[in-house]
């Protein structure tokens, strides 16, 4: 029978969430719900050190900024409560297992001091070796396996131990990794891992996989840089005889910087002025801000988007994809082996697209409240009316990367321009113009239906009546209506100005040039 697919996102709260867990948490789901599964959160602060306020509430926030849906974890619970790490080793379940690893002889106590350790890390490294505490060192340390009974017994008594696994010299170990395909490992590269710690806290080794199998985890997706771990896991699951409920890892690639090679860091942001935070984060400790996405103005689709295919194509050519598309499209197949680019220009890119392609009327709120804010103006005023904002805002979206530059960008069709171009006027303003723009507005005024269409045509005809070519006041006729020598199309916006608001700032234009 085959399982429910369940992924899990299982992250420490060491501080803010970076973009490459983010993209972790995203691939989990994107899999998770193609398959009808489940997606949960799990808080692993077995590392009380590294514990930072706030950063298991950045993380439940930014998971939910991204659309990336929680079925089951700390911020809602579920048949598998506690899903923190912390609460689970306070119920003794971490423990119950690094025993079972005793008892079928696959772990051992050891009572080393962190100084001793260190005296031995010591020697090797001035024998020219990298010192391992492993089948060929353990029998020289002090612990279960080398130490006389009596002795273990005694320093048993103290409570001052630690567990390790214990690891066969020489052994293949395999993992078939849903990334990487067949990787094979000799077991001489693998330390006698701490399980348990001195203070009863497993480590994430031991950790993970209790809660891995106790929630019925079938995939398991996280960082390359644990694949050098998970010979370990996989003699774990083997040990604890739950081989056949081990999840496919899936060890993703790294997030490199946009320029020269190594893995994406906060400095790196900083460095090229752009976030590496889904949001804005402000350190406990120093006080200090980092930005984030969310306050720079993104929108959670293109920041998703864009995220999904760093390190993953769909198979085609297809670069924007929503949130069902690419639950539809995701596979690990087509996720990369190597490290990709951090690129933010493409980032940018992305909320563009998504800019421009939002609907009229989301956009023109959005305006709405833009205009409020700038304006001061009042509720009943024509151009916060539905049909005037949604006009004006598909006027102005091809011009804006972010939606809060909607009412800057074109603010002249809100208020009629109290400064005009320079430049443009002195290259191409002539006294003698002064008879077709008056020409121009008697014209406009005639018209019957003042459409953009009706509105080009008729300046069409009355610069050919005056034997000018429009090229040569098509610009200044912008300058008179917005102030400015480029800027959203000009005849849509002349319609929707509409007939009055165009003759009076074509006459103010001319008493002023
Ligand atoms: N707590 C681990 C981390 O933050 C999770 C790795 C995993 O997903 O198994 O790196």
């Amino acid at each position: 029978m085959s399982r429910r697919v369940r992924l899990r996102f299982a992250p420490s709260p060491t501080g803010p969430l970076h973009i490459g867990g983010v993209r972790t948490a995203l691939y989990s789901y994107l899999y998770a719900k193609q398959k009808g599964g489940d997606f949960l959160l799990r808080i692993e602060d077995t590392d009380q050190t590294r514990f930072v306020p706030g950063a298991e509430e950045y993380i439940i926030e930014s998971l939910n900024w991204c659309g990336i849906k929680i079925d089951e974890g700390v911020s809602i619970g579920g048949v598998h409560a506690p899903y923190r790490q912390s609460e689970r080793k306070e119920l003794g379940i971490y423990k119950k297992y690094a025993e079972q690893l005793i008892e079928s002889g696959h772990a051992y106590y050891a009572f080393d001091t962190a100084e001793e350790l260190d005296t031995a890390r010591k020697t090797a490294e001035s024998q020219g070796a990298s010192f391992s505490y492993n089948a060929q060192s353990r029998g020289q340390l002090r612990n279960s396996l080398s130490l006389p009974d009596s002795e273990v017994k005694a320093l048993l008594s103290t409570n001052n131990f630690v567990i390790r696994l214990k690891v066969n010299a020489n052994e293949e170990i395999h993992l078939n990794d849903l990334i990487r395909g067949d990787v094979r490992f000799n077991s001489n590269i693998v330390d006698d891992k701490v399980l348990l710690k001195s203070d009863g806290m497993p480590t994430y080794h031991l950790a993970h996989i209790v809660d891995d199998y106790l929630m019925e985890i079938t995939h398991a997706v996280r960082g390359e840089e644990w694949l050098p771990s998970a010979p370990a896991h996989v003699l774990i699951y083997q040990y604890l005889g739950w081989t056949d409920l081990m999840p496919r890892y899936a060890h993703l690639p790294l997030l490199l910087k946009p320029d020269g090679n190594g893995k994406l860091s906060k400095r790196d942001g900083d460095r090229l002025g752009f976030p590496v935070f889904p949001l804005e984060w402000k350190d406990p400790s120093t006080g200090e801000i980092s930005s984030g996405y969310r306050e720079r103005g993104y929108e959670p689709e293109a920041f998703v988007n864009m995220l999904a295919l760093l390190g993953w194509n769909p198979g085609t050519e297809q670069e924007i994809m929503n949130m069902s598309e690419l639950i539809e499209k995701f596979s690990f197949e087509h996720v990369h082996k190597a490290g990709a680019k951090f690129n933010p220009e493409k980032t940018l890119w992305f909320n563009t697209q998504y800019v421009h392609h939002m609907d009229n009327d989301v956009l023109g709120k959005k305006l709405k409240k833009q205009v409020i804010a700038a304006l001061n103006t009042e509720e009943d005023d024509v151009r916060l009316q539905n049909d005037y904002l949604f006009a004006a805002a598909a006027l102005i979206k091809p011009r804006v990367h972010f939606t809060y530059e909607l009412f800057n960008t074109a603010s002249y069709l809100f208020e009629a321009p109290i400064a005009y171009d320079k430049q443009v006027i002195e290259k191409r303003w002539k006294p003698e113009l002064l008879s077709f723009f008056t020409q121009l507005g008697a014209d406009f005024d005639a018209l019957q239906e003042f459409t953009a269409v009706n509105a080009d045509a008729q300046f069409k005809a009355t610069a050919a009546n005056a034997g000018i070519k429009p090229g040569d006041v098509l610009q200044l006729l912008r300058v008179m209506l917005s102030g400015q020598g480029s800027g959203v199309d000009l005849f849509g916006m002349i319609a929707l100005l509409g007939k009055t608001e165009v003759m009076a700032r074509i006459k103010k234009a001319l008493t002023t040039f």
